[in-house]
């Protein structure tokens, strides 16, 4: 076989293409492993919040263009890895009831075509490919789970504290899951302040480079190609087939042969990849004969809040240890869901500052504030996501601009569950003590791109999905789409560990269907 055929090119690898690089290698199969980023290089920068959250280091350099047509840059990443170089590794499963129709105060989140039990078993292996530590028993919307592969991270004094009072209201705090490899021991996780949005210098935090991608290459079979864009999905005159990508790498462009191919480019990527590879036979976008190519994107609302303390440092350094459920599938005053409340790392002061530097009051702008004073509140303060599930619409979706940048049409919806989550959140903050203001909402319109999924739903009929429940294209025999778009609703836990899962998952099926 020539470096122009494989039997799979897989593009793309954060969760979805890193997990199935991974999986695949053992089968010996020829597979090319096509990434448009390079290596995210192990530096100083990497911990460094200057670099990553005022230079943006790390962000894709791109536009996107927003409902009005406005420019933005995504908060995206482009490199091995994807995304996960950048996660905060809280890797969680589903909800049983996530799998099935819940009503929400704002509509319903409709079901996925698998159940909880289908997944249960990728969900175990996927906790063991990305070394995830937990501890079951706590939480009352826990799923059926043996025990997680590792023990959890222990709470920091602080949390510790807060952590038994919030048992004293009545509440179940538990364990985050959390993949980190080795923590406290020695060239482990040094269980530092700088996980969540910051590359691991260390390489100690479970990515899909570290997890997936690197072992995978380790095969003689796998090759990965970095700068390497796949530009369009090519297929036969009858168009049931993908034949080639068509890849730029370098300035130059040519076309590979694959008899199976994975698109693992993330929700926007992989939407805007199969819009950008119409055809006569395709006209919508490739596998759209259902029109759902793009549409029912979702992103998790989602608010970073701080308890504040003027009198009393907060010494943890890794505080990203605590999640409160009791308010996922009801609140206190709504039969509805609210969604999870996470401790969440440490913000710096140049983190917040970057967000107080676009408050206004009056006239008056925040920027005026200099860092010392970012620096003495948030040596003060606690750090909490709440974070709730919005529900697919179909107007909020992917496309192609006439000059060929993708357009990200968003308007958030649930907010008024929202909106109880964090008024809920603010509470228990005031009785543990603390002020509770609310710092930034990072779920900012078409702008939170971060938990980004459902551009490509997968579904048992044609007419209502893009993809069958192996993640097949319904109207491309040989093309699996495999990231976060295959999400019919997005839940309200991190994403990261389901797109995992249904990777391995996905693997077995294509592995037992014989890949040459
Ligand atoms: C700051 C941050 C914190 C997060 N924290 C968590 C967390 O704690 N837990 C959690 O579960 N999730 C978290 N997430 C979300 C999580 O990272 C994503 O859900 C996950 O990475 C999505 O996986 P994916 O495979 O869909 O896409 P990605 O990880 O985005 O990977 C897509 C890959 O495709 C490549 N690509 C795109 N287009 C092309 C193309 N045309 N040709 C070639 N390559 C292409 C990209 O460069 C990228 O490597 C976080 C995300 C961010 C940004």
């Amino acid at each position: 076989m020539s470096d122009r055929h494989y039997d799979v090119i897989i593009i793309g690898t954060g969760a979805g293409g890193g997990t199935m690089a991974h999986a695949l290698a053992p089968t010996g199969a020829r597979i090319l492993v096509l990434e448009r980023g390079g290596r995210v290089p192990r530096e100083a920068e990497n911990w460094s919040p200057e670099a990553v959250w005022r230079r943006l280091r790390y962000r894709a350099v791109e536009e996107w263009l927003d409902a009005d047509g406005q420019p933005f840059t995504p908060y995206t990443h482009y490199g091995v890895g994807g995304n996960t170089k950048f996660w905060g590794s809280v890797l969680y499963r589903l909800r049983r009831e996530d799998f099935g129709v819940l009503e929400h105060a704002d509509g319903v989140s409709p079901a996925w075509p698998i159940d909880y039990e289908t997944l249960a078993p990728y969900y175990d292996r996927a906790e063991a490919m990305y070394e995830v530590h937990g501890a079951v028993g706590d939480d009352p919307t826990e799923p059926p789970h043996g025990p997680y592969p590792f023990p959890p991270v222990p709470h920091a004094s602080g949390m510790a504290a807060i952590v038994e009072r919030l048992r004293g209201f009545g509440l179940h705090p538990s364990h985050l899951p959390l993949g980190v490899r080795r923590p406290g021991e020695p060239g482990g996780c040094v269980l530092c302040g700088t996980c969540n949005s910051f590359p691991c210098r260390i390489g100690a935090k479970s990515d899909a480079e570290v997890c997936g991608v690197d072992p995978a290459v380790a095969h003689a079979n796998v090759t990965l190609r970095t700068g390497a864009l796949v530009r369009r999905l090519l297929t036969d005159p009858a168009g049931r087939r993908v034949v080639a990508v068509e890849v730029e790498e370098g300035g130059r462009v040519e076309r590979i042969e694959a008899a199976t191919i994975v698109a693992s480019c993330g929700a926007i990527n992989s939407a805007a990849l199969l819009l950008r590879s119409a055809t006569d036979k395709h006209p919508h976008g490739l596998a759209n004969s259902s029109g759902l190519v793009g549409r029912n994107y979702m992103a998790h609302l989602a608010t970073m809040m701080q308890g504040f303390q003027p009198w009393r440092v907060n010494r943890d350094v890794f505080q990203k240890t605590v999640a409160i459920n009791d308010f996922y599938l009801s609140g206190p005053d709504s039969k509805y869901p609210l969604g999870q409340i996470q401790s969440q790392g440490r913000t710096h002061a140049t983190m917040a500052k970057g967000v107080g530097d676009a408050w206004r009051w009056g006239p008056i702008r925040w920027k005026i504030l200099p860092l010392w004073m970012y620096e003495m509140w948030v040596a003060r303060a606690v750090d909490w996501l709440a974070m709730t599930e919005d529900l697919p619409r179909p107007e909020n979706r992917v496309t192609i601009a006439p000059d060929g940048r993708v357009r990200l049409e968003y308007r958030p919806n649930n907010v008024v569950a929202h909106k109880k989550l964090v008024a809920e959140t603010r509470r228990l903050l005031e009785r543990l003590g603390y002020w509770s203001p609310e710092v930034f909402a990072h779920s900012a319109g078409a702008k939170n791109t971060t938990h980004q999924c459902g551009t490509i739903v997968f579904g048992r009929d044609p007419r209502t999905s893009v993809l069958d429940p192996f993640c097949r294209a319904h109207d491309v025999e040989n093309l699996f789409v495999v990231d976060a778009s295959f999400f019919p609703s997005s839940a309200a836990v991190n994403p990261g560990l389901t797109i995992a899962a249904q990777a391995l998952r996905v693997a077995d099926h294509i592995a037992d269907k014989g890949l040459r």
